[in-house]
């Protein structure tokens, strides 16, 4: 079993797991030989305005009285800024947590371009992967190093997260991402002033099959059963409109993208589809 992180949960890493290398170019500029564990050190960047960042404060998932309204939170208020991405011209499955072992079959299923936004820990760690998502011609964001909840965090702490992610894909796969979606949605104006200095995009959603919930059941949300999701994609389905949220981090997540796939079938876009084709970031 190839090491993933999944939410919530710390998986070790496996001995037999062969990590991408780390490369002596990201040894010259961090100083460091190996990549992190799931607490990323910041590492000063000098492309990244510290003073284009706004002072709301940091609060953990829930707390959100903590700021005004104009910090625009999506998970607290629904807020969406001007360049996030939330819907989809066609109804589209999206897979969030991976690469993981469970991610292939996926792979063997899907036959048109999927997106997915993928953990800089678990690329580094199921590198084979990640390289095998990106040869079968998907698009691959970043949804950061280890899975925060990014209000939470320091300017500091956020950007680790972000740089790590993107190292990450340059060494696995020579490859940058564009966009970015947000673990647990937690994503504000200040967590938005950071990412787009990285000439990130934020992707969010608008239907969420709430999968992980049959992986890791939390007992403040209602019970959900397979069936529950299927029969909310043919809903969905009807006016064939949206951006699904899934996850490709465990068998049983992907057992349940490779179902709802069939029900929606292969006409469905990327998110760069999405949003008119477009492989750079959107004017705002
Ligand atoms: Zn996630």
């Amino acid at each position: 079993m190839a090491s993933t992180v999944n939410k919530n949960t710390e998986a070790p890493i496996d001995a037999s797991v062969v990590q991408t290398p780390f490369p002596n170019w990201l040894t010259s500029f961090t100083g460091l030989t190996k990549w992190p564990g799931l607490n990323p050190p910041y590492i000063p960047l000098d492309f990244i305005n510290m003073s284009k960042i706004p002072p709301y404060k940091q609060y953990n998932s829930g707390f959100c009285d903590a700021n005004p309204p104009e910090a625009c939170a999506f998970d607290c208020d629904g807020c969406v800024a001007p360049d996030d991405v939330k819907t989809c011209p066609k109804l589209s499955q999206t897979f969030d947590d991976g690469p993981s072992p469970a991610t292939e079959k996926l792979l063997n299923t899907l036959k048109h371009k999927a997106t997915f936004f993928n953990l800089g820990y678990n690329i580094v760690n199921n590198p084979d992967m990640y390289r095998k998502v990106l040869e079968k011609g998907h698009l691959i964001g970043t949804h950061t190093w280890s899975h925060p909840y990014l209000p939470s965090l320091s300017n500091e702490k956020i950007i680790a997260q972000i740089e790590w992610s993107i190292w990450a894909m340059n060494a696995t796969g020579n490859h940058t991402p564009k966009w970015f979606r947000p673990p647990y949605g937690g994503i504000d104006n200040r967590v938005r002033a950071i990412t787009r200095q990285f000439g990130l995009q934020a992707v969010l959603w608008d239907h969420d099959t709430f999968d992980w919930q049959l992986v890791t059941p939390d007992n403040t949300l209602p019970p959900r059963s397979e069936q529950q999701i299927y029969d909310n994609v043919k809903k969905w389905k009807q006016n064939d409109k949206g951006l699904i949220l899934e996850h490709d981090g465990s068998d049983r997540t992907v057992d349940i993208g490779i179902n709802v796939n069939r029900i929606i079938g292969d006409d469905q876009f990327s998110v760069a589809q999405c949003v008119g084709g477009i492989d750079y970031i959107k004017h705002f």
